[in-house]
């Protein structure tokens, strides 16, 4: 930006605050702010509308417009370019309004003379409240300094709604208020269990009450004091000992640079040097980013979204003299309610009070959900509308199980709510006292009971539960949470504080499985249209072999002197084995070579998640170690069903015929070659199905830590024996799911599932 192009809206605000100081009755501002944004801009037509309590955007005060249209043209939400600009929250501008999609004809307005269009979000607490708009009539491109210029009055006219200049409090109060009506919100689950607590909205807390600069000078001191502060407390977040390694670590570094990164601070500052007050700046370059980034699917720019969002708050918090959201009377049990949020907020937090988070958005492979499933903290997200139809302080019961929130639940909801806690506290107790019993069927069979991991954080599981070891340690989420990609020093150092963590119990690792919706932010990829059976897991690593063999090596070397068990996925024919396969043994005779140290023991494994490699077993048994079955996948392949969509996901049980034979098939072919199996899929977390699954044969199931104890209970009251004996015939018992049959098996013999 040049300095001359600042004039434009440092003029234009100068002007204004003189105006708001101004003795005259609030109306008569009004009127003399829109005729001066319409001169300063050369624009026909400034209008302002505001938001109804109903919804609807009226037409609040107009130049150039007719005026009889005052209080009549009312646009619903999302109608029209203004209700299009408040639906999305994020300026709209063009040089042909009625070619626009959204235009939508008011006869009483007059609108039809105009061809330019630019409106901006008047924004309150955090809500669209209101939109700023100027026309002209013949066509013309507005410069991205008029765009600045708009969004910089929106801002003050937001100040002057918020100290009730322009609206009474009473109806802005109606016009913001959630309803106080209890409601349900449907999202999705990012993080499973269930949790009751008060609202904490963080929305307001990037509120800016003042936004003109007094000073521009003292302005820019307080904006470069606060961005050193803010700085030097995250380096001090990185110093605690509980970020000392780990994925947590990693995260906020990303985010530390993200604190330094200089496109942000320059915006910041040029916000200042335009007149704006320091917290204003922040807000706007926040604002600005959030209006280019809105488009973009890709969940990596996005997660950094809320990173930058974290980031503006902090700043805002420390700008504002801590007046934040972490104040001294914060409710004792949290639900954090936020538009999304980054996972630095999360692990900042007062983890005593934390109880639950409900996101507007958020994603189950973000930063965010990882670091929350890793602490339990239950996370629903996808909640629609959330922040409006919350307020602070209301009750809220978050249910990560089925992915939903009761908003201010009526006496008897929340009263069946409780009761249901205190059963399942009941039940968890009983269960973890069965923590240290050894895992054998009412017949003497024994059952290794694993537990799949994927952070260091949830490595304590393994002695929580008393889980044999790890089934199923998903690499990837160290590869996820990093902004570049990890030496092999790096994954050394990690791989080794793994298997440290779990002592004498073994550990799988399982290498690489990205692509699909795991994405590594420092991977170029094509988009894919069905990325499930796309360029992922072993394929990459194939296809990018020194990658792989980074990992292969960091394995090797962390596991010297122990047993290194690793394992390749989505592997989808024999060759592809034998070429991982391959590079592995060409890391071992490297290390040989170098005179590393080598691990006492290797074993490698495959995961059987590709329908084709079931078909292979012959071949492919005598060359592997192990194989473990990766349910989640198989069942998405082998029924075509996308396992991301929540529409078909559920739509065929894993107990009907067909996988049940093609489980059996591998049990069987496994135990005539004798090589270890497992099944490590969401499927060894029923109760229910791991009943299945040890009738069919598996003796090794790795699963959810939560659901060991209620496993390990079921198993205790099952007598192998009499179920294998049956099996067969209640296989045969319906064309679709088994589910039913089964239940009545466990009901008639007594199995607590
Ligand atoms: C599976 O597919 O069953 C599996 C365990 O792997 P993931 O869920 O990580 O794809
Ligand atoms: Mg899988």
């Amino acid at each position: 930006m040049t300095a001359g192009a600042l004039s434009g809206p440092r003029l234009l605000l100068r002007r204004f605050r003189e105006i708001m100081r101004s003795a005259d009755a609030p109306e008569a501002r009004l009127t003399q702010v829109v005729r001066l944004i319409a001169a300063t801009m050369v624009a026909e037509v400034c209008s302002v509308y505001l938001m109804r309590a109903d919804g609807d955007l009226e037409l609040f005060e107009t130049e150039g417009l007719r005026r009889e249209a005052i209080g009549k043209t009312r646009l619903a939400a999302g109608r029209g370019m203004v209700g299009h600009v408040a639906e999305r929250g994020t300026a709209l501008r063009t040089r042909d309004a009625q070619g626009h999609p959204a235009f939508e004809y008011r006869p009483e307005t007059g609108e039809e003379r105009y061809s330019s269009f630019l409106g901006v979000p008047i924004q309150h607490a955090g809500r669209v409240v209101g939109v700023l708009v100027v026309q002209n009539v013949r066509a013309r491109d507005y410069t991205d300094d008029e765009l600045e210029a708009l969004e910089t009055v929106a801002m003050g006219f937001a100040e002057m709604i918020g100290s009730g200049i322009l609206v009474t409090p009473e109806a802005l109060a109606e016009t913001v208020r959630a309803s106080s009506r209890p409601t349900r919100i449907a999202g999705r689950s990012l993080a499973e269990g269930v949790a009751v607590g008060r609202a904490v909205l963080q929305a307001p807390r990037i509120q800016v009450t003042h936004t003109i600069a007094d000073d521009i000078g003292e302005e820019s001191d307080r904006l470069e004091a606060a961005i050193t502060d803010v700085q030097s407390q995250i380096d001090e977040m990185l110093a605690q000992p509980a970020l000392a390694s780990g994925e947590s670590r990693a995260v906020m570094e990303a985010f530390r640079m993200f604190a330094h990164d200089p496109g942000w601070q320059r915006r910041m500052r040029e916000g200042v040097q335009s007149g704006l007050t320091a917290e204003a700046a922040v807000k706007r370059a926040y604002d600005q980013t959030r209006a280019r980034f809105r488009e973009i699917a890709d969940p990596y720019l996005r997660a950094r979204l809320a990173d930058m969002e974290d980031l503006a708050n902090r700043l805002i918090n420390r700008l504002s003299a801590g007046v934040g959201f972490v104040g001294r009377d914060l409710p004792d049990e949290v639900v954090l309610v936020a538009r999304d949020m980054g996972p630095a907020e999360l692990l900042d937090f007062d983890q005593s009070r934390l109880k639950a988070v409900v996101l507007e958005e958020g994603a189950v492979g973000s930063h965010m959900s990882i670091v929350a499933r890793a602490l339990d903290i239950p996370v629903v997200g996808g909640c629609e509308g959330a922040i409006d139809r919350i307020d602070q302080g209301d009750l809220i019961i978050v249910d990560g199980e089925h992915g939903q929130a009761f908003v201010r639940p009526d006496a008897d909801v929340l009263e069946a709510f409780r009761d249901l806690q205190a059963v399942r506290q009941q039940v968890r107790d009983r269960q973890s006292k069965l923590r240290d019993m050894p895992a054998i069927t009412r017949d003497g069979v024994t059952i290794e009971l694993l537990c799949n991991a994927g952070l260091l954080l949830d490595m304590r599981h393994l002695e929580e539960t008393g889980a044999d070891g790890v089934g199923l340690f998903r690499t990837e989420l160290h590869f996820m949470v990093r902004s570049r990609l990890p030496r092999v020093q790096e994954q050394t150092r990690y791989y080794s504080n793994i298997l440290d963590a779990a002592g004498h119990r073994p550990v799988v690792f399982r290498t690489l499985d990205v692509g699909g919706d795991k994405l590594l932010p420092y991977m170029k990829r094509e988009p894919e249209e069905n990325p499930a059976l796309g360029w992922r897991a072993v394929r990459i690593s194939l296809d990018h072999a020194g990658l792989f063999r980074m990992q292969l090596r960091a394995l090797l070397a962390a596991s010297t002197g122990r047993e290194l068990n690793v394992m390749f996925p989505m592997v989808a024919d024999v060759a592809e084995f034998k070429a991982a396969r391959g590079l592995l043994q060409r890391e071992i005779d490297w290390a040989t070579r170098q005179g590393r140290p080598l691990p006492d023991r290797i074993r490698v494994g495959v995961m059987l998640e590709v329908p084709a490699l079931v078909w292979r077993l012959p071949a492919l048994l005598p060359l592997v170690d192990f194989v473990s079955v990766g349910s989640n996948d198989l069942m998405q392949f082998m029924y075509a069903v996308d396992r991301g969509s929540p529409r078909v996901s559920g739509r065929y049980d894993p107990l009907s015929p067909a996988f049940l034979s093609t489980l059996r098939r591998i049990c069987r072919q496994c135990t005539a070659n004798s090589t270890d199996f497992t099944l490590c899929g969401e499927m060894a977390s029923s109760p229910l199905d791991a009943m299945v699954l040890i009738g069919l044969g598996f003796r090794r199931l790795s699963m959810r830590p939560k659901a060991i104890g209620a496993v390990k209970e079921m198993l205790l009251s099952l007598d192998v024996g009499a179920l294998s004996a049956e099996i067969d015939r209640l296989m045969e018992f319906n064309d679709s799911s088994l589910r039913p049959a089964f239940e009545a098996w466990a009901g008639e013999h007594g199995v607590a599932i």
